[in-house]
């Protein structure tokens, strides 16, 4: 059997604050297979950023791992224990090499005063053997490959001279180019407007095809999810509470959660339709719910049991997986 592009299992984040110890995501297991587009969704707050720059320990200085938690990386016949790196240099063959990520504002990944072609040209200087020139041309056509037009004068302009959709496909432009087996796309688009995030997305899969790289694509956008994702999985505060494949997962969800984020999005096909959000807030990770951290906002809650049983992760026909009390007992998680 193929081994998994990444493996994270039993991933638990915490973070020392004031305030104490907050476990930001709990628990989590999941692969991702090379080539495959992986969804991970959920409302701001519910561990999804954090679960990403876990790949790459990207997290601040404040950050724990449990110890029982584990990433392993698959590249080029080598294994490596993501979470087992520990200076620059080692990391650095997740950071920008094996892995890229992209963000949601790509001024985050652009210093504002070192020109868009200078920073393109250093990173490829630090992840490849390309000379100089190598890199800079290589970088031109990286540029012109995303859709930028006179690639050759904006690769000496700066972030701030770019439109933001233009900064996005630069952003994509130089996460790709150093040829990266996973991409992690953090909210890629949604600061875009609707035609340009159309166009984001389309570039990516166009992208995706040709490099055959993996990707995390991170959102809150189940939309986004559905033109984008082999397969999907849904947090909660923390907490991994389904997955499955798009089709599986947005067709028929079996979490209350998922599906009251589907509920919550507007339908073309019917604009009278009430628009029915999940009630309720996302708690503090100060204040975790006891049971199912779903539980406050549940509309379905069984009592007793959602309240202080923690429902397991259980995985259904078709390889779907599902956390729930009432998905356990009306069968849907063994059939
Ligand atoms: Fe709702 Fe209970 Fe299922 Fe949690 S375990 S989602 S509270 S029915």
């Amino acid at each position: 059997m193929n081994k998994p592009l990444i493996s994270v299992k039993d991933l638990t984040v915490r973070f020392h604050t004031d305030e104490g110890l907050i476990t930001a995501v709990d628990n989590v297991s999941f692969d991702i297979a090379p080539g495959e587009v992986l969804g991970l969704v959920g409302e701001s707050g519910s561990g999804k950023s954090v679960t990403a720059k876990s790949l790459m320990q990207l997290n601040a200085g404040n950050t724990q791992y449990d110890e029982k938690s584990s990433i392993i990386l698959n590249v080029d016949d080598q294994e490596i224990d993501v979470l087992s790196l520990k200076n620059d240099s080692e990391l650095r063959i997740v950071r920008g090499g094996a892995i890229s990520m992209i963000f949601q504002e790509p001024m985050a990944s652009f210093a504002p005063a070192i020109t868009i072609g200078d920073q393109m040209v250093e990173q490829l200087l630090i992840h490849s053997s390309m000379t100089k020139k190598e890199a800079s041309e290589f970088s031109i056509e990286m540029l012109e490959r995303v859709g930028i037009p006179d690639a050759s004068q904006r690769f000496k302009q700066y972030a701030f001279e770019f439109s933001g959709g233009m900064r996005q496909r630069a952003m994509i432009a130089m996460a790709l180019s150093t040829k990266p087996q996973l991409l992690i796309a953090d909210e890629p688009t949604t600061a875009l407007d609707v035609t340009i995030q159309a166009q984001v997305i389309d570039l990516m899969k166009d992208l995706v095809s040709e490099f055959g790289m993996g990707i995390l694509f991170i959102t809150h956008d189940l939309g986004v999810i559905a033109q984008t994702a082999d397969r999907v999985a849904v947090m909660y505060l923390g907490n991994l509470i389904e997955t499955g494949t798009v089709r599986q997962v947005i067709r028929e969800p079996h979490h209350p959660y998922t599906l009251g984020l589907l509920n919550a999005l507007p339908k073309l096909d019917d604009l009278e339709a009430p628009l029915t959000p999940v009630p309720g807030d996302i708690p503090s990770p100060l204040e975790r719910p006891s049971g199912c951290v779903f539980h406050t906002r549940c509309p379905q809650n069984l009592g007793a049991r959602c309240e202080t049983e923690i429902p397991k992760l259980l995985k259904g026909a078709k390889n779907r997986m599902t956390a729930c009390h009432l998905v356990e007992e009306n069968g849907a998680s063994k059939s």
